[in-house]
């Protein structure tokens, strides 16, 4: 068949999953389905506790069946290749560290010009917020934004998800945190930006191997686009605060657009990744790169792992964890034996980036449409150019026919300077 066509695709990428799978011996799966089952208990109850010592020895077993997992396929350029592709086809580890030597002494040194600056006041962030009208409004702009309500729903759960059952039943989830209630807000824009890349993936390939997104950092672009690039820009907030304000008259008065854009916004240098801003996110996501290659390398102990991850934190962000719960312990991907899986979320973001300065060359009023509330345009050409394709182009291949390049780290970079410039006044 043509290269190019459907059916060739669905060859490809079936025949990708099933050698991936017949590699994998049952007993093996069977065995790290145990082992993974018991390392997350014992995880949740480390991180309650806040000692690593509980997880450690379950950690310890998780490492060496992920080491073993890599045997059972072709020898690659690192080792670490090998469970990458799971989550990142074709991605090499190589390609990430490239990548990410470039971004970090940028993102490094805009952090340090912008802690240097005064702090912008967040204050009326954390005030109270009533739950159920942050709910309502958090639904509302999702709905504007495009999700199909009709092929969708949001339920409350303790973490924010996107789930897919079929193209027509695309659901999100969403949660209410009382110290940062306005992240219901974010984490709606974030779910929905999953959900409707899954709902605008062609029709034809529903129940193949070519249905759901390309890869987790093509489906996290999505998600980031619509919570970061439109979820915390000014144009976009040109349209709903004065609807927010009405919801939050108190919490909300007396503060200006400019000032709500900026708390939104605010850059600070944080312990938990999931909380962390735009400037310091990836650097969250490099600390655990380096040190998941030196594990499966076996140049780093289990036992030594608190340890040297608060010695990163220090170097990397500033900041030193006061206890394992708020450091080595924070995720949960480790203990399910997902390691391979935390630089897609950078990846994410660099993507998202990449297809911004794209969509802004082929929207030239993407502004002025976004301070009017109007979706369409920019859902329309996300459907075109990546969310109908499914699987069908492997990541790396489906950025570089969309933008003109493969995975770069400057248009990044260059949309944080932009942003943060204006900010913080650098
Ligand atoms: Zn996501």
């Amino acid at each position: 068949a043509d290269p190019s066509s459907d059916e060739a695709a669905l060859v490809r990428v079936a025949a990708r999953d099933y050698d991936k799978a017949v590699r994998v011996p049952s007993e093996f799966v069977a065995e790290q389905a145990i082992v993974t089952t018991k390392a997350f208990d014992a995880w949740a109850e480390a991180r309650s506790k806040s000692d690593f010592s509980i997880f450690r020895p379950h950690l310890e077993k998780v490492l060496e069946l992920v080491r073993k997992y890599i045997t059972f396929f072709p020898p690659a350029e690192h080792p670490y290749d090998t469970l990458l592709d799971d989550y990142e086809p074709g991605m090499k580890t190589a390609d990430v560290q490239a990548i990410f030597d470039r971004l970090r002494p940028q993102q490094v040194e805009l952090i340090k010009a912008i802690t240097a600056r005064p702090q912008v006041n967040d204050k009326f962030l954390h005030k109270k917020y009533n739950e159920g009208k942050l709910w309502d409004f958090s639904a509302a702009i999702t709905k504007e934004f495009g999700y199909d309500w009709n092929r969708g729903r949001m339920d409350k759960a303790p973490h924010p998800f996107e789930t897919t059952f079929s193209v027509d039943d695309v659901r999100i989830t969403n949660r209410f945190e009382s110290d940062n209630p306005l992240a219901t807000l974010f984490s709606a824009m974030h779910e929905s930006g999953h959900a409707m890349y899954e709902q605008g993936i062609n029709r034809d390939y529903e129940r193949t191997s070519l249905s759901h997104g390309a890869s987790l950092a093509i489906h996290e672009s999505q998600s980031r686009l619509w919570e970061n690039l439109v979820g915390r820009s000014l144009p976009f907030w040109e349209y709903f605060y004065p609807k927010l304000k009405k919801v939050f008259a108190s919490q909300l008065d007396g503060i200006g657009l400019k000032n709500f854009y900026k708390a939104i916004n605010k850059v600070e240098p944080s312990l938990i990744r999931v909380n962390a801003d735009e400037a310091t996110y990836n650097l969250h996501v490099m600390l655990r790169l380096e040190l998941e290659i030196a594990m499966v390398e076996g140049k780093l102990q289990i036992k030594d792992l608190p340890e040297i991850w608060n010695t990163k934190m220090k170097e990397y962000l500033g900041v030193t964890p006061p206890n394992d719960a708020q450091g080595v312990l924070q995720d949960i991907h480790w203990s399910g034996g997902a390691i391979g899986y935390f630089s897609t979320y950078a990846l994410g973001n660099l993507v998202s980036a990449q297809l911004w300065e794209k969509i802004n060359r082929d929207i030239k009023d993407l502004d002025d449409q976004i301070c009017k509330g109007r979706f369409d345009a920019l859902l329309g050409w996300l459907h075109e150019n990546i969310h109908q394709h499914g699987r069908k182009y492997d990541p790396q291949d489906l950025v570089q026919k969309v933008t003109g390049s493969r995975i770069t780290p400057e248009p990044y970079v260059r949309y944080l300077k932009t942003k943060y410039s204006d900010i913080y006044g650098l």
